[in-house]
């Protein structure tokens, strides 16, 4: 029997019957309800938000956070394949789930008060509470220690100032999950929507998730109550304690993407007659789509074992950036890779590779760039930091 060409080693094999089923649930859903409006969605430069009620009532928002909070309670394996599936449509799609997910319920999960996790924790896994995560600040992503904003204790409040930038989700949130300077090191407030002083803003002109809201935030003078506070972390180790949940499940996401446009060149290039043969009959053409299975067979077998880590509490953040580097430049290259092989038809929407090969762009470029994600890796090797 013929290999399935989107999983050559048979990974699926490799996962349990739970985790067969989420996988199937949100393929389906990829495919029945994402891929017929992504390309247009793109186009228009808009976020579906249409989609957030159903991907709610699967249970895909705060997935592997526990029942007792409205969540699901999946394991991390199950998390990843929620994002591969999400992003085999778009990386647009996976970006909400993901920082509605990993950047603003993991932090209330893991560093807020059991009040406010009752306050906002179910409604939103149900969708009807939008979070979004402000860390970036215009001067320097990749040194988020020296963050600007900074708040202030005031009586029984704090008086926050400052702005973030790239912030996904922002026009859309209900609540920003914000990290600021204080007195007493970096924490994080829960900001909601309508506090006086707290505004967002699109950014426009975007070239890539153009099916994802990203925005400007900005605070002045804006009193957030102290019951706003999350109390049980202090210091950069809060953000990044965020960001390792949510890379891991971006090491994920790209290999759907990935899959995509492989799928899609397989499609093309064995209908596409020239010079009196299909271009898969061609040498190149069938070299260049090995290596790409290859690659994405590697990406698989990397994100699964991260999986298998985090599920048994010993994955590392290095071996995230790690997976996170190698996934992403696996599904840049491909897509691009793929849109070559498209030729001219390539460069329009109605076909998949260059949706992918631009969205890659960010997600290459968000939750630590490349570099930043090979520079941890070096330092681990060497023991010298060089960043
Ligand atoms: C679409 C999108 C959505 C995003 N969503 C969010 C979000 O929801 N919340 C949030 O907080 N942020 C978000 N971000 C921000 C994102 O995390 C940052 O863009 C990223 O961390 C890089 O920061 P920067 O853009 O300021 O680039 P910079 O940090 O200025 O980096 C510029 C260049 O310098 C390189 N570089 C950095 N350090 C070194 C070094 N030591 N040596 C050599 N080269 C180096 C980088 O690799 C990069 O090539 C988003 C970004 C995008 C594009």
């Amino acid at each position: 029997m013929a290999l399935n060409p989107q999983d050559l080693f048979d990974v699926r094999s490799l996962l349990t019957e739970e985790e067969r089923s989420v996988q199937d649930t949100v393929a389906r859903f990829t495919d029945e309800r994402v891929l017929p409006i992504i390309g247009g969605a793109f186009d228009e430069g808009r976020f579906p938000k249409e989609l957030v009620g159903e991907i709610a009532e699967m249970g895909l928002l705060g997935s592997s956070l526990p029942e007792e909070y409205g969540c699901a309670g999946l394991n991390s394996v199950s998390y990843g394949l929620i994002c591969q599936e999400l992003e085999r449509g778009d990386s647009g799609i996976r970006s909400f789930v993901s920082v509605q997910s990993s950047l603003c319920m993991y932090p209330i999960y893991a560093y807020g008060s059991e009040e406010q996790k009752q306050r906002w924790l179910p409604d939103m896994a149900a969708g009807k509470v939008i979070g979004c995560f402000g860390l970036t600040e215009a001067h320097g992503g990749s040194d988020p220690a020296t963050m600007k904003t900074h708040a202030r204790r005031d009586g029984d409040d704090w008086v926050l100032n400052g702005s973030k930038m790239w912030i996904t989700n922002g026009n859309v949130a209900d609540i920003a999950i914000v990290w600021a300077q204080t007195d007493d090191g970096i924490q994080g407030f829960v900001v909601e929507k309508g506090m006086e002083g707290f505004a967002a803003q699109e950014v426009k002109h975007k070239m890539s998730l153009r099916a994802s809201v990203t925005s400007a935030l900005f605070f002045d003078n804006v009193r957030v109550p102290e019951a706003n506070r999350l109390p049980n972390v202090k210091g950069l180790k809060g953000p990044l304690g965020c960001l390792t949940q949510a890379r891991y499940g971006i090491t994920w996401g790209p290999i759907g993407a990935a899959q995509a446009c492989l799928k899609e060149v397989l499609d093309y290039t064995g209908e596409r007659i020239l010079f009196g043969r299909p271009v898969a009959a061609t040498q190149s053409a069938q070299i260049k789509m090995a290596d790409m299975a290859r690659r994405i067979t590697t990406a698989q077998l990397l994100s699964l074992q991260l999986g298998r880590l985090k599920d048994a509490g010993t994955m590392k953040p290095q071996q995230v950036s790690l997976a996170k580097w190698n996934n992403c430049r696996m599904a840049i290259d491909i897509a691009r890779e793929c849109r070559d092989l498209l030729g001219g038809a390539g460069i329009t929407t109605e076909h998949a590779a260059i949706r992918h090969a631009l969205n890659m762009e960010s997600v290459i470029t968000y939750e630590g760039t490349e570099t930043v994600h090979q520079l941890v890796i070096g330092r681990e090797l060497t023991g010298i930091n060089a960043f």
